[in-house]
């Protein structure tokens, strides 16, 4: 476990930290939470993923870096934003970009397979997740996460989801990065060759236990089903 850097003023000083499993395998996979900080589900979903060994069975297939909590600032302090009240999935275009977002970026030097975002929508009624992408969509891969979660939690199967439409609970968001002014941090791994990218939305007036239960069937069915190609 290393840290990224440090998000400090006067009164504060928090690590990022980054945790890299299986490295030199052929896959790799960046799995981070806690962009924003009141959506603590994803930071406690890689914390159980790492202290119970559910890495265990993927470390032959895959190099696993996690970033559990970007955004310690309002995580500590159960704020979306940052300490700037700056929204960190906003600025992955930005060019002075707030620390957190830099010390982020600097982990794409080599491009992943698949990013998997975790977050939580309070708003929902239950799982749904948004796959980012233009040629490379797996069909099967999205069922078979819907699939599994839905063991767990409900999956939201409104067809519209934040004025978005959705099939099923699965969010298609075919953007060229090129054309958007600002980027998400989905769309920042795509500029960077990433073949798949996906963010994950719990429901959390789900009790906890069972959010992270839900995050981690989506992380698992993940690496099971998805083939890395290079
Ligand atoms: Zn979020």
């Amino acid at each position: 476990m290393t840290s990224l850097g440090r998000v400090e003023s006067t009164s504060f000083s928090y690590p990022i930290m980054r945790i890299v499993l299986g490295k030199g395998k052929k896959g790799k996979v960046l799995i981070s939470g806690g962009i924003h900080g009141d959506e603590p589900t994803g930071v406690e979903a890689i914390c159980s993923f790492i202290e119970q060994k559910e890495y265990a069975e993927f470390m032959g297939k895959w190099e696993m870096t996690l970033i559990p909590c970007i955004n310690p600032f309002g995580y500590d302090h159960d704020k979306r934003n940052n300490f700037d009240d700056i929204d960190l999935n906003r600025q992955f275009k930005s060019f002075v970009p707030p620390r957190e977002v830099a010390l982020v970026q600097s982990v794409f030097h080599s491009p992943f397979d698949l990013t998997l975002e975790l977050h939580d929508d309070v708003d929902s009624t239950g799982y749904y997740f948004y796959h980012w992408g233009t040629s490379n969509f797996e069909p099967s891969l999205a069922s078979k996460i819907r699939e599994e979660v839905k063991k767990i939690m409900p999956i939201n199967v409104h067809s519209d989801i934040d004025g978005t439409h959705a099939n099923r609970g699965l969010i298609e968001r075919q953007i060229d990065p090129e054309k958007r002014d600002w980027w998400p941090m989905a769309l920042y791994a795509r500029s960077k060759g990433t073949r798949y990218c996906l963010t994950l939305e719990a429901a959390p007036h789900f009790p906890m236990e069972i959010c992270v239960k839900a995050h981690l069937s989506a992380i698992k069915t993940a690496l099971k089903n998805f083939i890395p190609k290079r």
